[in-house]
């Protein structure tokens, strides 16, 4: 496999990216989808909240992340070496450590209440939401989740195993999503909603594992991610679109 070096934009000098060219020999992997099962589980339990906040809060720590890295605050590299998903995340102290996941999650919920005017349970579950994103991280993650700022790194590696770890992907987004369904039914309403939004959410996994990561420079990668968060968020607005009180 042929590998292009390119210099990345790297204010600290000490990263390099590599640039796959090679067709994917395995699929591309990284707990993307997986969390929206969190805001399905959300909204199953708690429906007051549209389903567009609870799919904005369980990927704003990759929202943050997208922008940071961006900016070139935040590092990540490529490394094809690396099975499963060929990200180094070996900087992202501002938005993956676990202190740092707790204050978006709490800056989150008070922007919830009183911003958006949502009830103290939704908003506390919207900070839950965005909570949830570091312990699914965690599971799938190599090592690169400090436990405080400066801190250990934390990681159970399941990138490493690329198939299972998107079986399990889509498996708790299927599960959340029949919750969802489940509990609209219960309200006397269909459960289309939670099945497009599964459906698209299966799509975008197949695709992503197809096609990568979005590849190139850390700023495109960034833009990639930030432009995928915001469409699913439009979707899942558009999804659960109705009459504030019709909300279930
Ligand atoms: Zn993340």
């Amino acid at each position: 496999m042929k590998h292009i070096s390119l210099s990345l934009r790297d204010p600290g000098g000490d990263g390099k990216l590599h640039l796959k060219t090679g067709p994917e020999e395995d699929g591309e992997t990284l707990m993307f989808v997986g969390h929206y099962s969190a805001a399905l589980a959300a909204k199953a339990v708690e429906p007051r909240a549209p389903l567009w906040t609870y799919v904005a809060a369980a990927q704003l720590v990759d929202i943050g992340w997208s922008a940071l890295v961006i900016a070139g605050v935040e590092k990540v590299r490529i490394d094809p070496s690396l099975p499963g998903s060929d990200l180094d995340l070996y900087f992202m102290p501002y938005t993956h450590s676990l202190p740092g996941a707790l204050l978006w999650a709490l800056a989150a919920a008070l922007l919830a209440r009183w911003l958006l005017k949502l009830p103290v349970a939704a908003a506390a579950m919207v900070g839950l939401t965005v909570f949830s994103h570091w312990f699914l991280d965690f599971l799938v993650h190599r090592p690169d989740l400090p436990l405080w700022f400066g801190g250990p790194k934390v990681g159970l590696a399941w990138w490493n195993h690329p198939l299972p770890e998107m079986a399990l992907e889509i498996g708790l987004v299927a599960v959340a999503g029949a919750a969802w369904a489940w509990r609209r039914g219960a309200a006397g309403r269909t459960g289309w909603p939670a099945l497009t939004f599964v459906a698209i959410l299966v799509a975008v996994a197949v695709i992503g594992s197809m096609g990568g990561a979005g590849g190139g420079d850390a700023v495109s990668m960034g833009v990639t991610a930030l432009t995928t968060y915001l469409v699913l968020t439009v979707i899942a607005w558009l999804v659960d679109r109705g009459p504030k009180q019709r909300l279930a």
